[in-house]
């Protein structure tokens, strides 16, 4: 099978034309060919009046040898690599202690799929509840100002990423193709084939609820265990005769404990109480540099416009994205976030009397605004104001303040303190919304957020705005809304590994991984690090020395 990449066709193109583009390409006739499949299809649209089409092809021909010498110098005609998925492993007979994955977010869910898959049947541990429950108290939230601090939009099946845009694209080098076993998993469970050749797949949420619970049956059929509202408090670690610290199991918040020696810890970036407790381990744990901002509202049909031109609508482009970003001159970056093309601006708190904002769509991504976090980038020097200890913990003290000033400034029922954009670079307090309307719901109280983040990052965020426009035409249009406060864009801490193990730096037998330890960003990536712990987590307990 040969690869042929950087295929090019007009946006409408005849189905045949990709039968001709790889005879042109290939030079050859059409005899020469015995099939082909779409590996990827993105498109170019620098130039909004000729949108093309770019494929990746797999193409299986009568004669590869001799077209590959033919084409040896050209890096765009390939031999297609194996991206089948293999198992590292096969679990014994007898397991002394099965594996435990504490969170069933998408890391938590493909490190316990692929450990059931291998036969290790694991024991997942998730605090929030199933995914039709927490739906309805995620919902609560957004209706009625009611948080259920157990199961919410962090918390509960299916993780963070649940009630999201379901992006499912991610930057990360990927040299074993686990980014493949994702999406193939995600298809069997429920995704729309698309999600594995189109450039920038996504599912959105409804279909995300389907797929996560055909998931757990899964994992239940082959023998693992899913246990909901299921809170590990505590870990139990035994030094040896050489000082070395061991897991040795887990005691949950009813006071049950259990025994094992091998413990994915797939947190997520909002399990405070959990990262306070490994503290008080002594697990190795760092601070990390995240971003923090506003989600900010524009009408769909204007980026559409900005990014497509005339083709604007056209049914294979979908809702237009994008991604921008401006270098200050106070040395602060500013950059757009999470971007959800027809989505809504979602009430994403987990904790009590505090504000986060966050954003997700439908898979249709039909509604009327496009929303993005704005965010500037900070790191641990920034988090001294808010705890001079020199604490790994002390960006969580940077978010809790801002997010209580957010709750303060929206008025302490949950609403968004809002501001539109043109008041915002004006200094002066919103009153009155203009064409673009909010989407935040229990919804957004007007006011001045200059107020809302440290002034370095207001100032940066002003700065940006301009520049911006001068990308996306209108994107700084007076009416465009601001809700605060954009906090929990990745971890603030990072609960450091070996990179050969995957083992937590100074306790053996424990797994860190996801999002939460800073080992990934993103749906896609968060269950690509579950594969590659849970391969660590078998390798170990089979025992042979690895190197993934
Ligand atoms: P999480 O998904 O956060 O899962 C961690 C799980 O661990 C949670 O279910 C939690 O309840 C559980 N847990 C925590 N502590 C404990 C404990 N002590 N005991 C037991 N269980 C515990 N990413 C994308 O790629 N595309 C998107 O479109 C997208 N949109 C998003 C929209 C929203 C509203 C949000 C909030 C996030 C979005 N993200 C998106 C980010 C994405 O969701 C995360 O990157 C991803 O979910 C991280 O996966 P994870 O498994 O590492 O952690």
């Amino acid at each position: 099978m040969l690869r042929l990449t950087d295929i090019k066709l007009p946006l409408d193109h005849a189905e045949e034309a990709l039968a001709a583009a790889i005879r042109a390409r290939l030079k050859v006739g059409a005899e020469a060919i015995r099939g082909y499949s779409v590996f990827r299809r993105g498109h170019d649209a620098r130039k909004r009046g000729a949108i093309q089409l770019i494929y990746t092809l797999d193409v299986d021909v009568a004669d590869e040898t001799r077209l590959l010498q033919r084409f040896a110098d050209d890096p765009h005609v390939r031999p297609t690599p194996d991206t089948n998925y293999r198992f590292v492993a096969r679990a014994p007979a007898q397991l002394p202690h099965r594996p435990v994955v504490v969170g069933l977010g998408p890391c938590g869910l493909f490190a316990g799929l692929i450990l059931a898959q291998m036969g290790f049947r694991p024991i997942i541990l998730e605090r929030g509840k199933a995914v039709r429950e927490r739906t309805r108290d995620t919902w609560d939230l957004w209706r009625k100002r009611n948080l259920h601090p157990e199961s919410n939009v962090q918390f509960g099946e299916g993780g963070a990423g649940t009630f999201s845009d379901g992006k499912l694209y991610s930057q990360i080098s990927d040299p074993h193709h686990y980014g493949r076993k994702v999406l193939v998993e995600f298809v069997q469970a429920g995704a729309p084939e698309e999600i594995i050749y189109v450039s920038k797949p996504h599912i959105g949420t409804f279909r995300l609820v389907t797929m996560v619970e055909n998931m757990r049956h899964t994992i239940e059929s082959l023998g693992g265990e899913i246990r909901f509202q299921h809170r590990v408090d505590d870990i139990e670690i035994e030094t040896d005769a050489d000082g070395e610290r061991h897991v040795r199991g887990v005691v949950l918040a009813n006071g049950e404990q259990l025994r094992t020696d091998h413990v994915v810890l797939a947190l997520g970036h909002s399990a405070r109480d959990t990262f306070d407790m490994l503290h008080r381990r002594g697990v190795y744990l760092e601070a990390k540099p995240f971003s923090i901002g506003f989600r900010v509202e524009h009408p769909q049909s204007m980026i559409d416009r900005a990014r497509f031109g005339p083709q604007a609508g056209h049914p294979l482009l979908g809702a237009a994205d994008y991604k921008l970003v401006h270098h200050c001159r106070n040395g602060r970056s500013v950059y757009s976030f999470c971007m959800c093309p027809g989505g809504t601006v979602v009430a994403a708190t987990s904790e009590p009397g505090r504000v986060v904002t966050n954003g997700m769509s439908q898979y249709s991504r039909n509604e009327r605004n496009a929303n993005a976090a704005v965010v500037v980038g900070i790191d641990p020097n920034d988090f001294l104001p808010y705890d001079g200890s020199g604490s790994p913990l002390a960006g969580i003290a940077l978010q809790r303040h801002w997010e209580s000033r957010a709750f303060e400034l929206g008025g302490g029922s949950y609403e968004a303190p809002g501001q539109l954009l043109g008041d915002f670079l004006a200094g002066r307090a919103s009153t009155a919304f203009g064409e673009v309307l909010p989407s935040y719901q229990p919804g957004v109280r007007l006011t001045d957020l200059a107020q809302a983040l440290p002034g370095y990052a207001i100032e940066a965020i002003r700065e940006a705005m301009p520049a911006f426009d001068r990308k996306i035409k209108g994107y700084a249009r007076p009416d465009a809304i601001f809700t605060a406060v954009e906090t929990r864009t990745s971890s603030p801490v990072r609960v450091r590994r070996n990179e050969s193990d995957c083992q937590s730096l100074n306790t053996r037998g424990l797994f860190p991984a996801g999002e939460g330890a800073g080992y990934a960003g993103g749906i896609l990536s968060a269950g690509v690090d579950g594969i590659r712990v849970a391969e660590a987590v078998a390798l170990s307990i089979v025992g042979i020395p690895q190197a993934i």
